[in-house]
């Protein structure tokens, strides 16, 4: 295989065959293509697209690089949900598991913070002894005991994935749908499930802002899913204003936790409670989305799903007691309020520039090999539309030390404004699904 010429074709907007990306893909993981040369071939794409069927066959050759989980036989349905990225999107604690405790098994492979976004397993790991680097052989035996498991991308499963996205990571060619949609559907579909769902996030603090670009990320996404067997629907959800009030690791698992008892923030619990509910009925655990919510709220309602994270925090050698006591979690070392500084209504709140705040108080990475303090972050108690007074608390910075302090203070500044007007866009807009997009909700 001449690469080169490969990509000269892409450059110039030709197809490569199915048979030239496997090759490509495998001989890229194996090492004996250079970066250098998947970085020119990566940014042709980002230009140039891909066909159908390419797509197809990079997102097979990427599956194919690893191992896959199977469910062949098992007793109940299998059942995951991916976010493509937000700040304060702890839903998937919440939601693995009460999904799990509604009998579906939920081997929940999640990613860390990217970009301005958080990640699910930064957000773990701030729960003293948590381990999230499970091997596919013990995350298949905790969800044949536990129902679920809350993994890291293994070495095992697509390492084809794991090596162009630190590369795309690097070379300015993330925000592609294809790229994206092969990305995410890879590791899914290596997860064995009955049915997958998907949270594609859209507004300012998403990676793809704009609805339509995000309605076509989900509609590639669901091709895919299905036309390999995975039953897949996607939500669209608003990341104009961070989900729920906490953003920051420990904060968010604080927050989960409450959500678990019944008194997570309203937004919070909506969005948890729509994906959690679509995954029921997706695999048949649930005949609609009435029954699928009563049994979910019951979940809650009757101890079972914080019972049941409680079990997960414990098999995966974390502190179980954290679901009683939150004080078991990291504290932050300086704490202040921030007021608001006019009468008026709050006009936005700004996620993106919350999420690199996080980063810049250490609570994120600007490399690699930086280690999270997950200590940081944002408690902010405000939606756009609130009416508020001058001098009125509204959020709070939790930081290392006071010069973290005014730099939070400074970003929530310039992150929250306030204004004579405010609107809430619509939280979970469309529905889409292989027969098309459903819109739920106006005003995007
Ligand atoms: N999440 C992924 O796993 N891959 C992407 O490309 C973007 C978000």
């Amino acid at each position: 295989m001449v690469i080169p010429q490969l990509i000269e074709h892409k450059r110039d907007g030709q197809a490569l065959t199915s048979d030239q990306w496997a090759t490509l893909v495998r001989d890229y993981a194996a090492g004996k293509v250079p970066d250098y040369q998947m970085a020119a071939l990566l940014m042709a794409v980002y230009f140039r697209g891909l066909e159908p069927a390419e797509l197809a066959a990079l997102t097979d050759a990427m599956i194919a690089s690893g191992d896959q989980l199977r469910f062949d036989g098992h007793p109940v349905p299998v059942a995951d949900k991916h976010s493509t990225g937000g700040v304060g999107d702890k839903a998937s604690l919440l939601l693995a598991p009460m999904v799990a405790s509604c009998g579906v098994a939920v081997p929940m492979m999640s990613g860390r913070g990217l970009g301005h976004t958080g990640g699910t397993l930064d957000k773990l790991e701030s729960i003293p002894g948590f381990r999230t680097n499970l091997s596919l052989q013990e995350a298949r035996a905790q969800v044949d005991r536990l129902g679920c498991a809350m993994l890291g991308q293994t070495p095992e499963i697509a390492p084809a994935d794991k090596r162009l996205y630190a590369l795309r990571d690097v070379t300015a060619t993330v925000e592609s749908i294809p790229l994206i949609a092969a990305s995410i559907m890879s590791k899914k579909l290596a997860e064995g499930l009955t049915g997958l769902v998907l949270d594609v996030k859209t507004g300012s603090g998403a990676f793809l802002t704009d609805p339509e670009r995000a309605v076509e990320l989900a509609r590639t996404m669901i091709g895919l899913g299905e036309a390999r067997g995975c039953p897949t629907v996607a939500l669209l959800t608003a990341m104009d204003r961070p989900l729920g009030r906490a953003c920051g690791n420990a904060l968010e698992v604080e927050e989960a936790i409450e959500g678990l008892r019944g008194s997570g923030p309203a937004d919070l619990m909506e969005v948890t409670y729509t994906l959690a509910g679509e995954m029921l009925v997706l695999v048949g655990a649930a005949p609609d989305m009435t029954e699928a919510r009563r049994r979910l709220e019951a979940s809650v309602t009757s101890g079972r799903a914080l019972e049941t994270f409680a079990r997960i925090i414990e098999a995966q050698g974390g502190n179980p007691k954290v679901v009683d006591d939150p004080g078991v979690l990291p504290q932050a070392e300086a704490v202040e309020v921030y007021r608001a500084d006019r009468s008026g209504v709050v006009s936005s709140v700004e996620p993106r520039r919350l999420g690199r705040a996080i980063i810049e108080l250490g609570g994120g990475r600007n490399a690699v090999e930086d280690t999270v303090d997950p200590t940081v972050g944002f408690v902010i108690t405000v939606k756009p539309g609130d009416p508020v007074r001058a001098g009125e608390p509204i959020a709070s910075v939790f930081a290392q030390d006071e010069a973290g302090i005014a730099r939070g203070m400074a970003a929530l500044g310039e992150a929250v404004a306030i204004g004579e007007t405010g609107r809430l866009t619509p939280l979970v807009s469309h529905r889409i699904t292989a027969r098309g997009v459903e819109l739920l909700a106006e005003g995007r």
